[in-house]
């Protein structure tokens, strides 16, 4: 990555850090998807249940099978082959109660905020409220200035994005899959239907974002 580039975003990463600390949440800069890698694996304690959610951050890093195979640690995934749409169900059920919510934010505001958009709402309810211990990969490609950039940058990347990348696998017929646009529609199959910010816990530290100076997911 560029050099100027990455300096840059670990300067503004230190900002936004201070920030998510007064917010009572914790933050901390990886420059590499690499170290990243690492980070993460080292905030999930052991023993410890893990919910997986449905993240291109977490997934481009691979780290769900590293957290798989962390010595102690129990994945509820409902993405493993072969289960029905029941028990990909009930496993998110009970991944509201886990001890470790492992996860990305579609945008993460200079200020502290972090600012998502779900289909059914088990990510953002536990980001809400269940799991013990919450950690966010959030690639500093997400970080925007308020929050109206943040919902902007939704709709023009993030939702859309997702769109293409579960059309196939969930039949999705929304207008912006076939030109890349958000027209924000009333669809049959739309996924964008639960909005939240987190301004901050009432548990210290619950949260932890981790910032990565690569760009990541979208
Ligand atoms: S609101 Fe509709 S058109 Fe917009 S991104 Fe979501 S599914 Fe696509």
């Amino acid at each position: 990555m560029d050099k100027n580039l990455l300096a840059q975003r670990e300067k503004l990463a230190a900002h936004v850090i201070k920030q998510l600390g007064r917010r009572k949440m914790a933050g901390s800069f990886a420059p590499t998807a690499q170290e990243a890698r690492a980070e993460v694996l080292g905030l999930i304690p052991s023993p410890a249940s893990v919910i997986r959610c449905g993240s291109e951050s977490v997934g481009g890093l691979g780290l769900w099978a590293n957290i798989a195979a962390k010595p102690g640690v129990t994945l509820l995934d409902p993405y493993t082959p072969g289960l029905t749409p029941a028990e990909g169900l009930d496993i998110r059920r009970r991944g509201m109660l886990a001890d470790v919510m492992v996860a990305s934010s579609n945008a993460l505001t200079i200020d502290g905020r972090l600012v998502n958009l779900d289909g059914t709402g088990n990510r953002v309810a536990a980001m809400l409220f269940g799991p013990t211990k919450v950690i966010l990969v959030v690639g500093m490609n997400k970080v925007v200035a308020d929050v109206e950039a943040a919902y902007a940058r939704i709709r023009t990347i993030a939702a859309p994005a997702n769109n293409q990348r579960l059309a196939a696998t969930y039949g999705l017929k929304n207008p912006c899959i076939e030109d890349g646009r958000c027209h924000q529609c009333m669809s049959e199959t739309k996924i964008c239907n639960l909005w939240t910010i987190i301004e901050g816990q009432s548990v210290k530290d619950r949260i932890h974002v981790v910032l990565v100076g690569e760009d990541l997911g979208f």
